[in-house]
């Protein structure tokens, strides 16, 4: 039977897309196995309500000290590796990090690798308001040779809208379905050539049909590399 590592998931912000990257690492693990095989993995899931309050307050610090330590939960409990199911708290990355020693797969790292992949230097990136404002997951797309459009203000305001008010709590709604793919036109405009669904939540929304450019799919993408990496 092939070797196959367990996988340590940072769940539960939002569940809505930890779902789909426990259902996408199993079909995965059955694409590849067949028969009855199914993906080794050990979840933790946290309260969202308690990680959004640390976020719009902007308490990072306390937010990777949280993280640090589910970190460490998960490698005792005999995760070989560890994914964090969300590209926002990929703010506290380094935390995560400093308090284990099993590799950390980091989502940025993954995307950038398909956008160069396909061809495309010029990218989009749609994500929560912390994800596109600040530098810590455009630099890391940026350091491989990326360069990352982001929306305007108020186009970034509503992504940031449907993702908190809509999709983190399973409304998917066909207005916000048509304004993100306007707003993915946009960038279109600007020069993009593809886009980054940088929010765990938006390929839930959005699929290649709902976008008039090629999109990334994080989560597919996470999951992907994770189940590569479980079997290498
Ligand atoms: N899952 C989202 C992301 O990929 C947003 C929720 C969060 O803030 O963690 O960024």
């Amino acid at each position: 039977m092939p070797r196959q590592k367990m996988i340590g998931l940072f769940g539960g912000m939002s569940w809505e897309s930890t779902a789909a990257y426990y259902r996408l690492a199993n079909e995965l693990v059955r694409e590849r196995l067949g028969g009855l095989h199914s993906a080794r993995l050990l979840l933790a899931s946290v309260d969202f309500a308690e990680i959004e309050q640390l976020q719009s307050r902007g308490e990072w610090d306390a937010a990777g000290a949280l993280l640090a330590e589910i970190a460490q939960s998960l490698e005792a409990g005999g995760a070989e590796l560890l994914i964090l199911c969300t590209n926002t708290m990929h703010k506290v990355a380094p935390a995560i990090e400093a308090a284990t020693s099993i590799p950390f797969l980091h989502l940025a790292d993954a995307t950038a690798a398909a956008v160069r992949a396909a061809g495309i230097t010029r990218v989009g990136l749609l994500g929560t308001a912390f994800t596109m404002e600040q530098s810590f997951y455009r630099d890391r797309l940026e350091s491989h040779g990326l360069e990352v459009l982001v929306p305007s203000a108020a186009d970034r305001a509503e992504v940031h809208r449907v993702i908190y008010d809509e999709l983190c709590q399973g409304q998917l709604l066909e207005a916000s379905r048509r304004a993100v793919g306007a707003i993915i036109g946009h960038l279109g405009d600007e020069g993009a050539a593809g886009v980054i669904l940088g929010c765990t939540e938006i390929e839930l929304l959005i699929g290649p049909a709902d976008s008039p450019l090629p999109t990334f799919a994080t989560t597919r993408l996470h999951v992907e590399a994770a189940i590569d990496a479980a079997f290498a």
